[in-house]
């Protein structure tokens, strides 16, 4: 089931089924993506029509921000809870290592994903990662070819929000790959460039304070977040 906030239709899944979920499409001969949204890419999706008919089109629609998930509640339908598209996509790549399940990685400042890719082998013995490309390229065809000739099952796109977005729905069946996964800044972070928060940040949802210590010029990106809020008590108020 999907619950709404502000126009974005969320999956209400746990962690764990969204996982098992993804591994099915795995099955699946179509093309699928997943999306991550938080706060501000549920303002974005406000913003823009094309970018809401993209994100609601996913096979997944997974509320990476705690924002959403007050949100949710804020509006008298909550959702079970916060699946991190971090953690989400370590879980999925453990079960992928289990089962031998192919992966490229694309996005990130050249040589991240070639970062990335070294070190989550050693994580995830199993999981064979067969083609990385940073996020910074000018032309889609090259790219779209070089996932389609790796032969990989399921991508890792992250290039930032709304273009993987974009890219996963424009270009996602011409890859040839059966699930497209869009993850924002986690080459950063699995490359070992970006630290994530500590364990503490996480698990009080304020990952989002971590981030803006970390790198204050974020704030502007930042302001979002209030803005949701802001939103969600006037839909509260009109329902
Ligand atoms: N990025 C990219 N291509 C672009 C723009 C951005 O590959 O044209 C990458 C950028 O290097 C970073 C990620 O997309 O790795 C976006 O990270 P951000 O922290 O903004 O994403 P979030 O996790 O907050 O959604």
């Amino acid at each position: 089931m999907r619950i709404d906030v502000l126009g974005v239709a969320f999956d209400n899944c746990i962690k764990a089924e969204a996982v098992e979920a993804s591994m099915e499409m795995l099955h699946d001969p179509a093309c699928h993506y997943v999306v991550t949204p938080n706060p501000e890419i549920v303002e974005a999706c406000r913003e823009s029509g094309e970018l809401r008919t993209v994100v609601n089109a996913a096979d997944l629609v997974l509320p990476d921000g705690i924002g959403v998930i007050y949100g949710a509640k804020l509006l008298g339908t909550p959702l079970r809870g916060r699946v991190p598209g971090i953690e989400y996509a370590q879980a999925l790549m453990a079960r992928m290592g289990a089962e031998g399940r192919s992966l490229f990685l694309l996005g990130a400042k050249p040589g991240y994903a070639e970062q990335a890719a070294e070190r989550l082998r050693e994580t995830y013995p199993g999981l064979p990662i067969v083609g990385t490309n940073d996020g910074y390229f000018k032309e889609d065809a090259p790219v779209v070819e070089k996932i389609r000739q790796s032969g990989a099952e399921v991508v890792f796109v992250c290039l930032g929000s709304p273009k993987q977005e974009h890219w996963m729905a424009r270009y996602g069946a011409d890859t040839g790959a059966k699930l497209l996964v869009g993850l924002g800044g986690s080459l950063d972070i699995f490359s070992g460039n970006v630290r994530r928060a500590p364990p503490v940040f996480c698990k009080l949802g304020l990952e989002w304070l971590y981030r803006l210590m970390k790198e204050p010029k974020r704030i502007g990106r930042m302001m979002k977040l209030p803005l949701f809020l802001v939103h969600v008590i006037q839909e509260r108020g009109k329902r």
